[in-house]
């Protein structure tokens, strides 16, 4: 079988074939290629009405499929030599190359040529690449617009515009290069919109610029997965530090560690590595080389342990990571989800533990709201659980208790 650099994971897939989608015995023989037996639910929900050229918004998560319910519309319709008639925009790097491995692989049959413009890495290749006349576009707005303003490339024939991971790459910033990108587009195109949210400024981007689009919901409940574990460890803030150390060495397994600040990704690498782990980390610091090969590292198991900022995390396809540690409260519900889905997929059992602290409490209780049950607290080695301290008006101590 070949897999490639498309990563292969385990996913929820329907009973339904991708013929019965409409899909051409070509592209049925590559995904044969890759192993894909049977659709996904967005897969099966989105690729028959994007084959017939309508608009879809689809509201799902990475790791449901997403990136070849619109890859296989995009390959199966889309020739070789007719100029730049695709193009997907991404928030991250590592997920604008992922859509380009898969790209490579479905359209290997007809010669189907994907170009990939991300930040970070020298413009040279870039403009390569753009000179053979690629087929399709993948890249990151900041960069194509780069390319775009240098009349690197014209983008006035798009058939199919992909907005993947819509609210991500809001959070990034990247709305205002991607209003002017659309403004560049031909009016009459295809466009296909990916977001595990819609916030306002995505919904009334989908307004202005999509035409009747389809509206396709396949985001899980924030119901977090059956065999997982959840751990809260609430200490003070100067702890915290002292509790990822202790939770590192008390659990073996893979480990994928999320924290907010790169100093922190930094401090956390020196201190691991510096007690023999086998750690890696990605974060904005690092080169597109350097992130790639932490990512490999964890798959191949040469890395045990992978640190990631939250930024540099987003839309990465994991493999199967037996422990999940988030340094500190993620920043919404449905992050704190989507990393848990990391975790205990298929039939395995994964730990999800959450180091907060007393100012986090707030969005503690956001989260256990959202999920319909209470986190268990628990206890690090060496680590004191946070004592809460109550105090009346004048600041007299009325009881302190133990947070358990
Ligand atoms: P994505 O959400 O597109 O990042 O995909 C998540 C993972 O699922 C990737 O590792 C894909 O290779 C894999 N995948 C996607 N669709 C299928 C399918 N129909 N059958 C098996 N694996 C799939």
């Amino acid at each position: 079988m070949f897999t490639g650099p498309v990563p292969q994971t385990h996913v929820q897939t329907t009973d339904r074939t991708f013929s019965d989608l409409g899909l051409s015995a070509e592209i049925v023989a590559s995904l044969e290629d890759l192993g894909f037996e049977h659709p996904t639910p967005i897969q099966s929900e989105v690729i028959t009405p994007a084959l017939e050229g309508r608009d879809v918004i689809g509201l799902a998560e990475t790791g449901s499929g997403k990136t070849a319910a619109f890859g296989l519309p995009m390959a199966e319709r889309l020739r070789h030599g007719k100029g730049v008639r695709g193009l997907i925009l991404c928030p991250t790097r590592e997920i604008a190359l992922q859509s380009k491995a898969f790209l490579d692989v479905l359209g290997r049959r007809h010669e189907l040529d994907t170009a990939c413009l991300i930040g970070g890495v020298a413009m040279g290749p870039q403009i390569d690449a753009l000179n053979n006349r690629p087929d399709v576009i993948v890249a990151t707005p900041g960069r194509l617009y780069d390319h775009v303003g240098r009349g690197n490339v014209r983008l006035d024939r798009v058939e199919q515009l992909v907005l993947d991971e819509g609210d991500h790459m809001l959070d990034m910033g990247f709305l205002p290069q991607i209003l002017r990108i659309l403004e560049l587009l031909p009016d009459k195109r295809q466009t296909m919109l990916f977001s595990a949210t819609m916030p306002p400024p995505i919904e009334r981007l989908a307004q202005r610029f999509m035409r009747d689009p389809l509206r396709v919901d396949i985001l899980p409940s924030h119901k977090t997965a059956e065999g997982i574990e959840h751990c809260l460890y609430l200490v003070e803030p100067s702890d915290m530090r002292g509790c990822l150390m202790s939770l590192v060495e008390e659990r073996g397994g893979s480990t994928l560690i999320f924290l907010r600040r790169k100093v922190d990704a930094e401090w956390a690498f020196r201190q691991l590595e510096k007690e023999k782990h086998l750690v890696a980390r990605i974060h904005s610091d690092r080169s597109q080389q350097q992130r790639v090969q932490a990512l490999e590292g964890l798959r191949s198991g040469k890395h045990r342990i992978l640190l990631a900022t939250n930024i540099a995390a987003r839309g990465i396809d994991i493999p199967i990571i037996e422990h999940i540690i988030n340094f500190g409260v993620p920043d919404t519900v449905e992050e704190y989800v989507h990393r848990a889905g990391r975790t205990a997929r298929g039939d395995a059992e994964g730990v999800v533990s959450t180091i907060a602290s007393w100012q986090e409490k707030e969005a503690l209780r956001m989260i256990e709201r959202a999920i319909g049950q209470s986190l268990p607290r628990c206890t690090a080695r060496g680590v004191e659980p946070y004592v809460e301290r109550r105090t009346t008006i004048r600041g007299r101590k009325l009881r302190r208790r133990r947070m358990l």
